[in-house]
């Protein structure tokens, strides 16, 4: 398995534990905001392999509790069946980053529980999906994603990255019937400053804490904990 960038340390991206991140590039959306353009359009050129990740993994045991692995999109790469069990054998808890359009494999990862936590996007309500993904996007798949995390087996949150003219004030509720009854929820301050996948969307201007409050206070009557990081 071929990994195409590694945060050595991250306080942030593993709720309540001390991680790395490891970067897997590919992806089968084309959201407009995206920060990671080059592992999206594959032209990223690091390539770190699996035996330097072992190694790294191996060395910090001591210091780091849990790996998160990001892209792109992470599901795609169906060698993480192969790779996953030689993290778990080190000791690590795993999270995975998701976009929510394959189910079978993230199922397939909790049924043998080779991930502990998984953080899914919410592009947008279900009829904004394709604005928000750049793609047309199977909203069957994205449901079925929810439900599998709402059945519970596995710690999760979902969130949304709250990007003027995709999402609005009156979306909140609609993304709360989305992920009614869910554990966690998080609203991710829309970012400007770096090189977006489509540059176009560097000129908008993200809205100000006070709406990203508001959001949230409209979508707490339908989860059970509302988060915004800004
Ligand atoms: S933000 Fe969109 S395009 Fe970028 S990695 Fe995530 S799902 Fe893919």
């Amino acid at each position: 398995m071929i990994f195409r960038g590694l945060q050595k340390t991250t306080l942030v991206d593993y709720p309540g534990l001390v991680a790395c991140t490891l970067f897997v590039d590919k992806c089968n959306f084309r959201c407009p905001f995206c920060q990671n353009a080059t592992l999206v359009l594959e032209e990223e050129k690091n390539v770190i392999s699996e035996r330097e990740v072992l190694e790294f993994l191996n060395k910090r045991k001591k210091v780091l509790q849990g790996i998160c692995i990001t892209g792109g999109e992470p599901t795609l790469h169906t060698e993480l069946k192969e790779f996953l069990p030689k993290v778990k054998e080190l000791g690590y808890k795993i999270k995975l980053d998701t976009n929510g359009s394959r189910p079978d494999f993230v199922r397939e990862l909790i049924d043998s529980k080779l991930i502990d936590y998984v953080a899914m996007d919410i592009k947008a309500p279900l009829e904004k999906y394709g604005l928000a993904a750049g793609v047309k996007v199977n909203k069957e798949a994205i449901k079925e994603s929810i439900s599998l995390l709402l059945e519970g087996r596995i710690d999760y949150e979902f969130r949304t990255t709250v990007v003027p003219t995709i999402i609005e004030l009156e979306d909140m509720p609609k993304i709360g019937e989305l992920i009614k009854g869910a554990k966690a929820y998080y609203l991710q301050q829309f970012v400007n400053t770096v090189p977006l996948l489509d540059p176009e969307f560097e000129k908008i201007m993200p809205y100000s804490k006070e709406t990203l409050q508001k959001m949230a206070e409209m979508v707490k009557p339908y989860v059970k904990k509302v988060g915004i990081r800004a």
